[in-house]
């Protein structure tokens, strides 16, 4: 892992958290994106070398739709920055981690990502991602 490349925060109305997060942060959000696949929109903070993902449910087999109706808007998930998205798969799978994707897929902000299962991580939803120039 190299670092945290962002935050994901699960909200009901990602035009009203957008405002939130401008008055919280200091800083407009710099993009929204939708990930029709995720049946999401992301909208993206930048704090210092950290980004915030801001999630909003498109749709009622959304994850994110799940989550909220669980436990409510708040940090969904942490996402950390590999070189390499499979070998890092294979590396945790071999540690034991239980892998929700089995490779790298499409997610927003031209990353490969893949997720592990956090009942395998101390209940703490992990992605991985990669920038989408670089190798899969
Ligand atoms: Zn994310």
């Amino acid at each position: 892992m190299q670092k945290i490349e962002h935050i994901g925060i699960a909200v009901k109305d990602i035009e009203e958290s957008n405002k939130l997060f401008a008055k919280l942060l200091n800083t407009e959000h710099y993009k929204i994106e939708a990930v029709p696949s995720e049946g999401v929109i992301t909208s993206f903070f930048q704090v210092g070398e950290v980004k915030i993902e801001l999630l909003q449910a498109t749709c009622e087999s959304s994850a994110i739709h799940k989550f909220i109706e669980n436990k409510g808007e708040g940090v969904h998930h942490i996402a950390f920055a590999v070189e390499n998205v499979q070998s890092e798969l294979t590396r945790l799978k071999s540690e034991g981690f239980e892998a929700i994707h089995q490779e790298g897929k499409d997610g927003a902000d031209h990353k490969i990502i893949a997720f592990l299962h956090p009942k395998s991580t101390n209940r703490v939803l992990t992605e991985i991602c990669s920038d989408k120039n670089a190798a899969k």
